[in-house]
């Protein structure tokens, strides 16, 4: 059986706020909101489900989006047509990062964000996450290009921060000489 998790919605305050540290490793009620994350991610990245569902394609959460402050965040990535990799990040932090920034061509979107937001948001090329899995276990990820903006959308949804936050008002569009579009 499948039940759609409840997100909040942008003018929900408590996507403003910080998220707080979580104590490893993580309980059993955490970990069955875990699980249930990656199912919605999935299967809203596949047609067949997204369609019978009606949920809107994402490839990330972070748990704040359900109303509970904790810095745990989740990512279910399409590597390859209909192949998912799962990253679950507790207490994740960029450790380092590239000087090279891009941004999403299209814009960015957020299960949390009910309608378009156009604008470029310039994001790290590559960063370096570090944090820990479910178990406790220390965990280590480098990454690049879309998965790497992922990381930052999500971890800044720890803190508070929504895409559009980093979108210049006055310019909202780069040119291929400002930012690598991807
Ligand atoms: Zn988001």
């Amino acid at each position: 059986m499948f039940k759609e998790l409840k997100i909040l919605d942008e003018k929900n305050k408590t996507l403003r706020q910080m998220s707080k540290e979580v104590s490893l490793p993580l309980s059993k009620e955490d970990k069955d909101i875990i699980e249930k994350i990656i199912k919605q991610l999935t299967y809203s990245q596949i047609e067949e489900y997204a369609e019978k569902y009606n949920l809107r394609p994402g490839m990330g959460l972070a748990f704040p989006q359900l109303g509970k402050l904790k810095r745990i965040i989740v990512i279910v990535y399409e590597y390859d047509e209909g192949k998912f990799e799962n990253y679950v990040v507790v207490n994740p932090k960029i450790i380092s990062h590239s000087e090279e920034m891009v941004a999403l061509e299209t814009g960015e979107g957020c299960l949390s964000v009910n309608r378009e937001v156009e604008g470029h948001v310039p994001r790290f090329a590559r960063v370096t996450v570090t944090g820990y899995d479910p178990e406790g276990n220390k965990i280590s990820y480098r990454l690049r290009e879309e998965l790497a903006v992922a990381f930052q959308h999500e971890i800044d949804h720890l803190n508070g921060i929504l895409f559009f936050d980093k979108i210049n008002k006055k310019k909202p569009f780069f040119n291929e000489n400002e930012i690598r579009l991807i």
